[in-house]
């Protein structure tokens, strides 16, 4: 092993190629700091990425080229080998890291400012019911999200009124209690089988083909939803098929959170393409099927675009091969049953759907419900039994928990609840109807705004947009300035709104703010390069996304 490492370093370091690297190099080194010099601060930051783009593309050459060898027999530990020789030549190394120092340093600046007047020690004589005062004036300075946010809020009008206040006061009456403790709390533990109970029947679980076995649980979110999901997989797979180096396969737009699964539990994730309808290739999902597959996922629909994924074709295809099928409906879960029902042409996504072993359903989205609850759902016993830990020998005593946490809050189990109970079958309907017409406005009026398009055909309430002759993220800045906070997405460059209760009665100044922004940009191509553009637009475009992975955890580390 060593040896062939040696031969490859060698080969490397003796490259004429290097030479040629180290020249490029140099040169942007110079024409960096001379750039440097001169710039705004903001614009430092994104000469600063532009220049990793060539670093980066520096690197991605030697790495291409190592795999180019590695491929063909020449195989060690990994590229890191190609990576760590080109970061060998002299300064190199340092130079990529004093460059993200800086950058890393600009966003910390802009936070320090921030926070210089944070507290960092408990006061010595506390507030007392003052606090609620101090906790007002805070409140005050947020943003006003009303009807302005992409998701965010789903639930319509007033924070102080209607479905809102109801919601409060459900929480509060069931602040204080602990699932943990069912003798304590029976009401909580009522309450959560209810919960899942009534959200499963919205998926299938009374009609035969579901098996009568559906079961479930609650959980804090989506995320921790799919965390439980897959994790359960596993260890289903691990048991009944014995794979110990277990990968899943889903479409490049699922969410994030199932990348967080695949690190937190030790999955390999392999993502397949989407065809031209933004619908993953099924096709390529059968190609990556291996004897480790565990888990398929299908979306319903994916947060990106808001299409829904061919679920029927890949419920055949993990059945066939054997594996599990989980159908993300974090977003869809309380709007497709019911869109289904107003006559929206809603291709199967449910537990009738033969293979479907897994579905998370967010309450905190369209199910209005508080922000923290989420169902999990799986087809039987079988699977979910592998979601619980149980500890016996602790000299605590017996433990036994469903998910991740220990200790939860019983308030957002019985706020979740008191939505569904609140709002029934015919709120929902109601609920729904309002968010999907007003999609549907918002879908045409994109469409007649010139230079802009509509990106595949949302199934939906998502719907994402992006333009061939401007620059789009440049438009989200415009947007951003008038108060508007939408979602910038990339590859491709594009931007969505999620649309929700708060934005029925504001379709038209959305509409109007948009066509404006999309006016301005066209007619001033050159501005705004001090938003976030010029940085969405060079991260979406950067080779090598470890780089741009540092820079993300620099900055949450800055945060918190
Ligand atoms: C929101 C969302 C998730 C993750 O949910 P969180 O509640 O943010 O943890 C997962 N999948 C899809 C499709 C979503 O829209």
């Amino acid at each position: 092993m060593m040896n062939e490492m040696e031969k490859i370093q060698e080969w490397l370091t003796s490259s004429p190629m290097l030479s040629i690297l180290e020249e490029k190099l140099q040169e942007a080194r110079h024409s960096a700091n001379h750039a440097l010099a001169n710039f705004e601060p903001i614009l430092v930051v994104v000469a600063s990425i532009s220049l990793w783009i060539t670093l980066n593309f520096a690197r991605h050459i030697a790495c291409s080229t190592y795999n180019f060898f590695a491929d063909r027999g020449l195989k060690t530990g990994s590229i890191q080998l190609a990576v760590g020789a080109l970061k060998m030549i002299p300064g190199v190394s340092n130079y990529i890291r004093k460059e993200q120092n800086k950058v890393i340093d600009k966003l910390q600046s802009n936070m320090k400012a921030e926070r210089e007047c944070w507290r960092t020690e408990l006061p010595s004589i506390g507030l007392g019911p003052q606090v609620i005062e101090q906790l007002k004036a805070e409140k005050s300075r947020d943003k006003k999200w009303q009807g302005k946010c992409s998701g965010a809020v789903y639930i319509g009008g007033s924070e102080t009124e209607g479905h809102f206040a109801m919601l409060n006061e459900a929480y509060s009456l069931f602040a204080h209690t602990n699932p943990l403790h069912p003798d304590v709390f029976p009401s909580v533990s009522r309450f959560e089988a209810e919960v899942v109970a009534m959200t499963s029947a919205l998926f299938g679980s009374k009609h035969a083909a579901a098996g009568g076995q559906v079961c479930g649980n609650m959980t804090s979110g989506g995320t921790e939803s799919i965390l439980m999901a897959v994790k359960s997989t596993r260890d289903y797979m691990k048991t009944t098929r014995g794979v110990t180096t277990p990968e899943m396969i889903l479409a490049v737009s699922a969410h994030s959170a199932y990348d967080k699964a695949a690190q937190y539990f030790g999955i390999k994730l392999r993502r397949a393409p989407v065809k031209e309808d933004l619908r993953v290739d099924v096709h390529a999902v059968k190609k990556l099927i291996n004897r480790n597959t565990i888990l398929i996922v299908g979306s319903a629909p994916g947060f990106p675009h808001g299409v829904i994924d061919p679920i029927e074709e890949l419920g055949a295809l993990a059945s066939k091969n054997g594996v599990c099928f989980h159908v993300d409906l974090c977003l869809g879960g309380f709007v497709l049953p019911f869109a289904k029902k107003l006559g929206y042409p809603i291709p199967p996504f449910d537990f009738t759907v033969p293979g479907v072993t897994s579905m998370s359903v967010d309450v905190h989205k369209y199910g209005l419900g508080p922000k923290g609850t989420s169902v999990v759902l799986y087809r039987n016993h079988e699977i979910r039994k592998h979601q619980f830990v149980a500890v016996t020998d602790w000299s605590g005593g017996l433990y036994i928990s469903p998910s991740m946490m220990g200790s939860r809050s019983g308030a957002l189990i019985a706020a979740a609840w008191a939505s569904m109970m609140s709002l029934g079958e015919e709120g929902y309907l109601e609920s729904v109807r309002k968010v999907m017409n007003t999609s549907q406005k918002i879908q045409k009026g994109i469409m007649s705004i010139p230079g802009l398009y509509v990106l595949g055909k949302p199934d939906m309430t998502i719907v994402a947009f992006g333009s061939n002759n401007m620059d789009i993220y440049k438009v989200n800045d415009v947007m951003a300035s008038r108060g508007w906070s939408l979602n910038a997405l990339h590859r491709p460059a594009s931007v969505h709104i999620c649309v929700t209760l708060q934005h029925v009665d504001v379709v038209d100044d959305f509409l109007k703010d948009l066509e404006e922004s999309v006016k301005i940009v066209e007619e001033n191509p050159g501005k705004f390069e001090d938003g976030m553009a010029p940085i969405y637009g060079a991260a979406g475009k950067m080779p090598d996304r470890g780089t741009v992975g540092d820079i993300l955890v620099a900055y949450m580390d800055s945060t918190c």
